[in-house]
């Protein structure tokens, strides 16, 4: 047994220091970024916001929704080829751009994603998703996926530390998911008490990332848009969010009405109920480790975006950052002891 005493960070253990800014309105601040791949060598170029591959957040809708304002849609891996290929048929071109297709590392998996792939060619971004990075035999698959699609832009992941963001960037893939434990319906911690702080993660794991040429999503822990602004300033590339893009027209998850009040269901991909809908209940390598919530119902997910990329407009403008690519740089966390006022409730 060993013990790290270094203090590891959340994004609820810091602030971000206000800089002198020449910035006159936050009207100047461009939330686009351009990234060069380093393995699949593509470019891509949008708001590096991904919505979560969770069959409750990225659904279809909610692809065509983001896609108008240039945000990813990690597209949930249980849409059938023929369900894609009627998605795909009435797209513009420009939807590639910001759809990932999402896969896990099973034999049923694989043969899924290369038909899918066969069958659409122009689709980019692939998504590994497991929720233990840690494996070798999810290295192996990510080499093997390099190996099949040489020009695919792969997101692989979950982990949260430096040496294994390097192991899957050597692996072949070119983004990597960050985060265990931090999403607002896992239960990793509770069951597992395996976890790590988000923001460190995110600071460590886009240090090994960048010295490879290689970029990270963080994954999961954002509940306003404070967090986010503070995993772009911490390093994250990409944020990846599934709660705050819940229960919206565009979001999946059954609608319940109780005492006059809609909710849509948002539930953990390895939930009891994502189980029982997926997998016959049948727990597969993934132990139950997801709860399910109800979410008020929010209506379009538009004003969310809207909601989400002002706060990270402003946070720009308080660090004097033209463009979202300068905000980690020109982030200092204080770390502190309070986050908001709650005397009028959270
Ligand atoms: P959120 O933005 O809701 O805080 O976090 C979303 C992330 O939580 C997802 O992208 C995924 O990484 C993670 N996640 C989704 N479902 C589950 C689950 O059932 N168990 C665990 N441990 N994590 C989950």
């Amino acid at each position: 047994m060993r013990i790290e005493n270094e203090l590891k960070l959340g994004f609820k253990d810091v602030m971000i220091r206000p800089k002198r800014s020449t910035l006159k309105s936050r009207s100047q601040v461009s939330l686009e970024r351009n990234f060069n791949f380093v393995n699949s060598k593509k470019q891509w170029s949008g708001v590096p916001i991904i919505a979560a591959n969770m069959d409750t957040v990225g659904t279809f809708e909610m692809a065509i929704a983001l896609s108008k304002d240039k945000i990813i849609t990690a597209v949930h891996k249980h849409y059938t080829l023929e369900e894609w290929t009627a998605f795909l048929a009435n797209q513009p071109y420009s939807i590639y751009d910001y759809i990932a297709l999402s896969t896990g590392i099973g034999i049923g998996d694989e043969e899924k994603i290369q038909q899918i792939v066969n069958a659409h060619p122009k689709i980019n971004f692939l998504c590994i998703d497991v929720a233990n990075g840690y494996s070798e035999h999810f290295v192996d698959f990510v080499k093997k996926m390099r190996g099949f699609f040489p020009d695919k832009t792969i997101i692989a992941g979950n982990v949260v530390t430096g040496e294994m963001v390097e192991e899957l960037i050597l692996a072949g893939a070119d983004v990597i998911k960050v985060g265990i434990g931090p999403g607002s319906v896992c239960t990793t911690r509770i069951k597992t008490g395996v976890g790590y702080p988000q923001l460190s993660a995110i600071i460590e794991c886009a240090d090994a990332a960048h010295g490879l040429g290689g970029h990270i999503i963080s994954d999961g822990g954002c509940k306003i848009p404070g967090d986010i602004a503070k995993a772009f300033g911490g390093g994250a590339d990409f944020v990846m969010l599934g709660g705050m893009f819940a229960g919206h027209d565009e979001s999946g998850g059954e609608i319940v009405e109780e005492n006059g009040k809609k909710y849509r269901l948002f539930y953990g991909m390895s939930s009891q109920t994502a189980m029982d809908k997926h997998s016959g209940g049948i727990a597969e390598y993934r132990a139950s480790e997801g709860k399910t919530v109800k979410v008020s119902y929010k209506g379009a997910v538009a004003e969310t975006v809207k909601d989400i990329l002002g706060g990270v407009r402003s946070t720009c403008t308080y660090v004097g950052a033209a463009q979202l690519r300068e905000l980690s740089k020109r982030t200092t966390f204080i770390r502190v002891s309070e986050q908001e006022n709650q005397i009028f409730g959270g």
